[in-house]
Formats: C-alpha cells, structure tokens, sequence
C-alpha cells in the first residue's frame, strides 16, 4: 500500500515543480480567471495530460495531489480525465462536463474541447473556449458550455456511453479525492508553520491545546483521506472511489477551515494564503454537487468493497464459526468478563496469540466478529513488550505460557489519582535485599480477577522527576497481600480495584531497569494504541444494515445516509490500522500512527454507535434478551460501551495531544 519508488521520484519531482512554480503569487495573479497559460504549457511539457494515456491511477493521484497542495492553477484533473476518457491527446486542452447540459463545466471557460454525456451520447465538443468565468468562490475556471455549438463528434452511444462516463466520472472522484487531500495538506501546513510564530499570552499559540487538537484532528483526516484516495486508485472500485472522494472534500474543508481559525483575524486579510485554500476547499468539494449525495451512491453499491480474498480471512472465519459459539457470546455478556478461557486456548492451539495473531486480517476479522479478546489483547502486548525489553528468565518462562494461552497478564497502572498523568503513579516499590516491598492501589484493573501476573507500574523514587522514578514490575497475581475488588461499568465490562498490601516480589520480577519504568512503558502503550474499535463499528454496520434491508428502512435516504456514513469511515480506520501494521515491522515504534489509529476509530465508533441507534427509532432502547429489541439490543449496547473506547488505552485528547507534538512538531503543552 505503501508508494512505489519510481512513484515516489515522481512525487518527489512534480512537488518540487509546484513549489517552484505554482507559489501563492502565481496562484493570486492567476486570479479571478483561475488559469496561468504559462504554467499550463510547463505542464503539458512535464507530460500532462498525454501521461493520463499510460499511467496507472496511482501516478496520476500523485500527479494531483502535489497540484491540489500548491492550489496550481491548471486543471490537470479534468485534462487527465477527459484525456483518458477521449483515448488521445493533440495537445489541446480538454475537459469533461460533470453535471448535465454542460452547466458551470470545469476548466470550460480555457478548454478547447469538452467531453460530455449528452442525453444517450458521449459526445466531444470543440469550440473556442469564453476565457472569461463568472465570479465564484474557488476562482475557477468555470463556464457554461454550449453543448450543440461547434464541431461535436460523437464518440459512442447508449448504454456503453454511459458506461464509459460513469467509469470517468470515478476516475475524477479518485483524482480530486488526491486533489483535495493535497489541498488540505497544503492548508495544514500553512496554519501550523503560523501558530509556531505566532504568540499570544507570551507563548506560542501552537502550544495551546485547544488549537493542538484541532489541528491533530485535521492531521488525522489528512492522512485517513490520503490513505482512501490511494486505495481507490489503486483498486478501481466504484464504491471506493466515492468514499474518497467525500471524506476528501470533508477533509479538506476541516483542514482549511481549522488553518483558517487559528490565524484569528489575519486569516480574513487578503495578503494571508490560508483564505486561498479555504475558498477552494469548498469550491472544489462542490465541483460535481454536494458531495454528501455519494452516501446514497455507497449505499447503491453495497456500502462496502469486497474483502480482497484471502485464505486466512477464510481460516479465522470457519474458526469463529466454530469456536465463538452463542454460549461463548451470551456468557461474556453475562458476566462482563470480557474473556473466555475456552476460546482465548482455542486461539493459542492456532498460534494467534504470537506471530499471525498480530496480522490485521487475523485482529479485523476476530474483532469483526466480536470475539473476546480482551484478555489476549492485554496478554500478547506484555509479551511483545517482554520480547523486547524483559530478562532472558521471563522471555523463556512468562512468554510461552502466555502464547501456549495458559495464562493472562492484566495492566495495573492506573490508580485513583493517575490516569492520562500515568507517570504520576504512587504505588510504591520499596528495596528490601532481593526482594521488592509493594504496596498502593490501582484502579481498573480489568481482568485482574482471570490473569496469573499483573504487569505493575511503582514509583520506586520520588527524589527525581515524575518520569524517572518509575519501575516495571511483573507481578503474580497469587502473592500474599494482593486483592482484588470487581466493579461494574455503563457498558457492562467487569473491571476491578486491586490492592496491593506489603506485597513481596523478587528482584527478578522487574522489568527493565531500576527507575527505567518510563522507558518499558513507552514501549508497551506504543503497542495498546490499536485501532480495535474497527472491527466493532464494522460489526455494528453490517448488524444495521442487516436490519434496515429486513425491513425496507433501507429505502430511506436519510438511513442511507447514516449507514454510508459508518461505512466510509470504517474503511478509513481499517486503512490507518493497516499502515499502523505495516510500520510495526519497522524499528521506530509507530507513535503518531498508533495514535491516530486509536483516536479515529474510537471515535467512529462511538458516533456510529450513537448514530445507528437513533437508526433504530424508539425500539432501539430496548435492551439485549428482550424478545423484540432491534438487533438483539447489541447497538444499545455498543451505545453504552463505545465511549470507553474514547477513553482506554490513552483519551482521545491525550491521542489529540501526541499528533499534534509529535506529528505536527507543536510545542509542549502539558
Ligand atoms: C472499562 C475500563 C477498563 C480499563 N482497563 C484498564 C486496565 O486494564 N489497566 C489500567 O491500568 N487502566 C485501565 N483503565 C483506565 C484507563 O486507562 C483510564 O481511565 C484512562 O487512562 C483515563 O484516566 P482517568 O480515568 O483517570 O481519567 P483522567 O485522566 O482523569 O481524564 C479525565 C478527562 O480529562 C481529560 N484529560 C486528562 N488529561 C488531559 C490532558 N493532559 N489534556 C487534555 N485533557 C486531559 C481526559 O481526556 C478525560 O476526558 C480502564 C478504564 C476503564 C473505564
């Protein structure tokens, strides 16, 4: 999924083009018309449109994209499709006509030729383009075109026309979604370089966090969009290409419109760039009609693309089928436990809970399905913690057992008055000869109650800062003094205090070094930002649609709405859980990925929970084991249970928080 190298020279190569090229100055001086003749003759040299003839849609969306983030005013999206479209280039400039009767065509008031859908006909019509365009709010180079006027030829009729167009047409939604991404980039780049300048109350605006998570919300939509717009070209599915394109044009105007907020008053001057990206965010969003009529066109489709085949997509199905029964199912419920031993050694026989457990396909489908996988969750990120950063001894007897799934590791760090501030634990570890003397409380300790060791963060200093006084240790759950409390939660999981009274562990039973805690943990939470809740929304989605098609609300376009909605971004968060996969092989850990991998997913699910059960109507309140609660109550359920996905394993804001200082490069805020 990642870009080819010859695709990156060609990135690498058209980005340095535009910069040069396409500066803001050229961009206002271009204006109202929205068209620089001489950067449209360097364009055609640099090989397009002619190279829409050749090159596979991956390279034109790279092509696009670097022109959408300099805003270049030459329509190389529609000359791309129209030449594509036409099979030949004559070195005139082309376009296409998106909506009927050749009204406000883009590119119409430059192009010499306009293909267009013309009734039954895809015709091509050439005339001597008006070179003048009504005033509008991107500056394009828009205009009416006489689709009966000068030389029309048509090129095919009936039901291959519109074929034809309909396939052009997605190829346009594809390159603009490429397009509209570069512009949102563009726009993000503009406003984060403006709030490390700027400084207000004696700081720099960029360290407050209030602008931080705005913009790391931009970021995240930036590069989910990124992810879709690629994916569409690279798959050439009709349904793909819509999603791009109006989560692109979402994209683009959060981006835009948050760039232009933190610039406060100047971003109304003139003289600033960022009002150039914010009118044409909209503008190019609103190119073909409101974008947001695709959902129907998603819906029409089937909502999602096909799963490519795989065979251990196949595998873990007949494995679910056989091992997740409705007993499995409806004990979880029962019991908050969000484990079940049966299940969790049925996975260890398979070898999931190592190696292939961890590939995307094997987590997608297992929590597609709504597998309990709390405990291996927690369980497998100690043990690939263990792997990287535990002793020889606990490498050779605390992982195999976890991966022979005799055995469950919880999380204990968080307590009464340390959460998002993990690094302020209290519980202490005192040195006493060989051994370690523990003793604080924990709060959530979930599966404390099922597992053999807790996985404990104390302060084993508090003469240094916060950070440095921390060690890990791995504690059995046995020890004498440990005890542990249930309590319940709004979503039904079962969580747990735990108490740790003089508690006495050996030396060998710490991980990492003395007061290196810090560094243990950095690489274990690195590991829990996942983007599970994917697989749950994805669960919900197909539950929903399953139930609108049994009765006909399917029909309802504000249904289709909701369902599109839920659709375009689960497959945004399967695509930033895969990049997430794809960068753990790497050596860096996947910081910023991780996060917005578990910010955005976390967050589709809790609007998609909240969304599809207003779906339900009034019968959605009615809970799981009424007889007539719609979707056997599970959306309720997800309603009650989602938020907590917002806030476990790092809030959202704390997410929010390391994209925009480690992504965006802003300063501190905490
Ligand atoms: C069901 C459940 C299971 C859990 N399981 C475990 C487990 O197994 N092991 C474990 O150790 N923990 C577990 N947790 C704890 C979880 O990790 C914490 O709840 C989480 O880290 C937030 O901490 P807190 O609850 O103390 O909230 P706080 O940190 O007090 O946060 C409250 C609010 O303030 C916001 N906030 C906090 N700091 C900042 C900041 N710097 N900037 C902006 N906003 C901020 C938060 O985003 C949040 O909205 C679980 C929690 C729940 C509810």
């Amino acid at each position: 999924m990642e870009l080819t190298e010859e695709q990156l020279a060609l990135q690498r190569a058209f980005a340095s083009f535009f910069a040069t090229e396409a500066t803001p100055e050229r961009v206002r001086a271009a204006e109202p018309l929205g068209f620089d003749g001489l950067l449209w003759s360097r364009v055609q040299e640099l090989g397009v449109p002619s190279m829409g003839l050749a090159a596979g849609l991956v390279d034109l969306a790279v092509v696009a994209e670097t022109a959408g983030r300099h805003l270049a005013p030459v329509p190389v999206v529609e000359s791309l499709v129209a030449t594509r479209l036409l099979g030949t280039a004559d070195g005139t400039l082309a376009t296409i006509s998106l909506r009927p009767a050749g009204r406000l065509v883009p590119a119409g008031a430059v192009a010499d030729a306009v293909v267009a859908l013309d009734g039954e006909e895809l015709v091509v019509v050439r005339s001597p383009p008006p070179r003048t365009a009504p005033a509008n709010l991107g500056s394009a180079p828009v205009a009416d075109r006489d689709l009966g006027a000068g030389e029309r030829t048509v090129l095919v009729r009936g039901e291959e026309a519109h074929e034809r167009f309909e396939r052009a047409l997605d190829e346009w939604r594809v390159l603009t979604a490429a397009a509209l991404v570069g512009l949102a980039q563009g726009a993000l780049d503009v406003g984060v370089a403006y709030v490390k300048e700027r400084r207000q109350f004696g700081v720099p605006i960029g360290s407050f966090q209030a602008v931080q998570h705005r913009l790391g919300d931009a970021a995240t939509a930036v590069d989910g969009g990124r992810l879709l717009a690629y994916e569409a070209a690279r798959s050439a599915e009709p349904v793909l290409a819509s999603m791009a394109y109006v989560f692109a044009a979402e994209a683009a105007q959060e981006a835009a419109a948050a760039s232009l907020h933190v610039h406060g008053g100047y971003g109304f001057m003139l003289e600033y760039d960022i009002q150039l990206f914010f009118r044409r965010a909209k503008a190019w969003s609103l190119a073909a009609g409101d974008p947001r009529l695709e959902h129907q066109r998603i819906a029409a489709l089937g909502f999602l693309p096909e799963d490519p085949p795989d065979p251990r997509r196949d595998e873990v199905r007949a494995f679910v089928a056989e091992h997740l029964t409705h007993e499995v199912v409806e004990r979880v419920h029962a019991t908050g436990t969000v484990h079940d031993w049966g299940f969790h050694r049925a996975l260890a026989a398979k070898g999931w809970l190592q190696g292939e457990g961890r590939d995307p396909v094997v987590v997608d489908e297992l929590t597609r399905a709504g597998a309990p996988m709390d405990g291996s969750g927690t369980s497998m990120l100690v043990a690939r913690t263990l792997e990287l950063v535990g002793t020889d001894a606990q490498r050779a007897e605390v992982v195999p057992r976890i991966h022979g799934g005799e055995i469950l590791v919880c999380l204990g760090y968080s307590e009464p008055d340390s959460g998002s501030d993990v690094a302020a634990a209290k519980t202490r570890a005192r040195r006493d000869g060989d051994e370690w003397v523990v003793s604080g409380q924990k709060m959530f300790t979930t599966l404390a109650h099922e597992s053999a060791y807790v996985f404990l963060l104390t302060r084993t200093n508090t003469g240094v800062a916060k950070h440095r006084g921390l060690t890990m240790f791995l504690v059995p759950m046995d020890s004498p003094g440990i005890e542990v409390r249930a309590m319940g939660s709004l979503g039904g999981e079962r969580t747990n205090v735990t108490f740790y009274n003089d508690v006495r562990v050996p030396d060998t039973a710490r991980v990492g070094e003395v007061d290196g805690g810090w560094d243990v943990m950095a690489v274990a939470l690195a590991f829990e930002r996942q983007p599970a809740a994917n697989g749950e929304t994805r669960r919900l989605l197909e539950r929903a649609v399953g139930w609108a098609r049994e009765n006909g609300t399917i029909d309802d376009p504000v249904a289709r709405d909701r369902l599109a909605r839920v659709a375009v971004d689960v497959e945004v968060g399967r695509l930033l859980g895969a990049r997430l996969a794809s960068r753990a092989t790497q050596p860096a850990l996947p910081i910023v990925e991780g996060s917005m991998a578990k910010l955005f997913t976390s967050e589709a699910f809790q609007r998609a929970a909240s969304d599809l059960l207003d779906l339900l109507g009034a019968e959605g309140v009615l809970q799981h084991g009424e007889a007539d609660a719609p979707v056997e109550g599970w959306i309720e359920h997800a309603h009650r249970h989602a938020a907590v996905m917002t806030i476990y394993a790092g809030a959202s804001e704390i997410q929010r928080s390391i994209i925009a200082e480690r992504g965006l490069g802003l300063p501190r805020s905490r």
